[in-house]
């Protein structure tokens, strides 16, 4: 079974995408971090790449499509899980296209949902050390030192982590577009990401038809 997961920054997909992989074996595709050690190696992407991820821009679908290849490339007996990617409807296509050329598809697109209240409030309860740059959240993962870090430093909130640098780098539109394609497309498996890590999991495996 191949999936994607999908939802906007302080969903917590992340961490559900770990516990799918580490559980029932999937081939992790986490585009971000694929991107970001292409563009530290010598590669001769890695300039283009750098570039494109500093202006915190998407990759030319050329890149992409070059990428996911070649990480397709590696047969994965247990399906694959796509984190960061469709970032839109061309990527969606794209990887349907990609999955097509092995006989394949994807299975089943997780969106864990949570309101724009909520990405605020957890993002903007993010607290960086400014010794070690260590970061901490006051609800998820706090300080076991309170408002120090582990390493002693003083624990700070970064300008892009206030409420109103958080609103404005939202982008809501082509997710909302990737999600009504999948749900077009009948694979679209809608989660209530305002709950306990364990019990969004729990239902990810149920409704997945997972054995737990
Ligand atoms: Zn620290």
């Amino acid at each position: 079974m191949n999936l994607v997961i999908l939802g906007p920054q302080g969903s917590g997909k992340g961490t559900q995408a770990e516990m799918l992989v580490e559980k029932y074996g999937f081939s992790h595709i986490e585009t971000g971090r694929i991107l970001r050690a292409i563009s530290a190696s010598d590669s001769p992407l890695a300039e283009e790449i750098s570039k494109t991820l500093s202006e915190g821009k998407l990759v030319s679908d050329e890149i992409l499509e070059k990428v996911l290849t070649e990480k397709l490339s590696i047969p994965s007996p247990n399906g694959y899980l796509f984190d960061g990617t469709p970032r839109n409807v061309k990527q969606y296509d794209l990887l349907k296209y990609l999955l097509g050329l092995l006989g394949q598809k994807i299975d089943r697109l997780v969106y864990i949902w949570i309101s724009e209240e909520e990405v605020v409030r957890r993002l903007s309860s993010r607290r960086t050390c400014l010794k070690c740059g260590n970061v901490y959240n006051l609800i998820t993962n706090p300080s076991p030192r309170g408002n120090v870090c582990a390493c002693g430093g003083e624990l700070v909130q970064r300008a892009d982590d206030s409420p109103d640098a958080i609103k404005k780098r939202l982008t809501w539109g082509f997710t909302k577009e990737v999600k009504q394609k999948a749900e077009e497309d009948g694979i679209l498996l809608e989660i209530n990401g305002e709950r306990s890590i364990e019990e969004i999991h729990k239902e990810i495996v149920e409704r997945l038809g997972l054995n737990g």
